[in-house]
């Protein structure tokens, strides 16, 4: 198993969900976790109590990362309270699907600073430190709704897709630092944020399956786990699927 003992670890989005799974996979391997909500705090102290319990060190931290203050605010907070950031893991995510001609300017842009400006943000506050330890890691957590597209989603799609162009691009700007920046894309994953899809396009996903069957948040986790280690040292740029063979190539 990877081990990421001395590492300090902030995940945005980690009160629920997956994120919430991505926090406790890396505190399993040894790494410090901030763990980053926006409303649940109650949930996210939760998170906290659970890493606890298993031994390790975790804070809960404010912050809607869609603004640029609370990103940098956050970073900070992580800095303070363990002394450097190595790894930034970019969950936080919302969706406001509808089809075009019916969707909301506000749906648009609330999804656009959700999903892909957050990112921007929480690695724009995150990079400065980790050129100057020359040593981090960045992990996406996009969708394959941003690599095959999704109808009802140009919203979610377009921020997911923008989150690959983004690990792509900031993958070049700093890997001359010894930082990697990696995606991972799930594909369909019951959570608070699937709970609403309508019946009959979960059963249209679950057919287009190769594993004919739902992922779970710890098969994500893993996937980030990996790309956080030392094993990933020389992957970037990279997207990588993890879901059930859904989107391949
Ligand atoms: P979820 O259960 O709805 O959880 C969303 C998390 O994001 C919550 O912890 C929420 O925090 C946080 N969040 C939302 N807006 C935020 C903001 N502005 N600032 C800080 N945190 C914010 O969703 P999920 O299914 O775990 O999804 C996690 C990520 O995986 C998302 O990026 C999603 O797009 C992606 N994904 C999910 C699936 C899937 O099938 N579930 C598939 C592909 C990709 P609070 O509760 O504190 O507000």
């Amino acid at each position: 198993m990877a081990q990421l003992e001395g590492r300090v670890a902030v995940v945005t989005g980690a009160s629920r969900g997956i994120g919430r799974g991505i926090a406790l996979e890396l505190a399993k391997r040894g790494a410090k976790i901030v763990v980053n909500y926006n409303s649940s705090a109650d949930a996210a102290n939760a998170v906290v109590a659970a890493i606890q319990e298993m031994g390790g060190e975790a804070l809960a931290v404010q912050a809607n990362v869609a603004v640029l203050d609370d990103a940098t605010a956050l970073i900070k907070a992580a800095t303070d309270a363990f002394g450097q950031v190595d790894i930034v893991v970019n969950n936080a995510g919302t969706t406001r699907d509808q089809l075009i001609m019916m969707m909301k300017e506000e749906d648009w842009d609330t999804v656009m600073d959700t999903n892909l400006k957050s990112a921007w943000n929480v690695c724009k506050a995150a990079v400065r430190g980790m050129v100057r330890k020359r040593y981090g890691r960045i992990i996406n957590i996009t969708s394959v709704s941003g690599i095959a597209g999704q109808a009802g989603q140009t919203n979610y799609s377009a921020s997911k897709a923008g989150m690959i162009g983004l690990t792509k691009s900031l993958a070049r700007e700093v890997a001359n630092r010894n930082i990697t920046v990696n995606a991972v894309a799930p594909g369909f994953v019951p959570t608070d944020l699937t709970a609403d899809l309508p019946a009959d396009l979960k059963d249209q996903l679950l057919n287009a399956i190769p594993l004919q069957r739902w992922g779970n948040v710890e098969e994500v986790a893993y996937a980030v786990a990996f790309f956080a280690s030392d094993e990933a040292s020389y992957i970037t740029g990279q997207v990588l699927a993890v879901d059930g063979g859904l989107v391949m190539g």
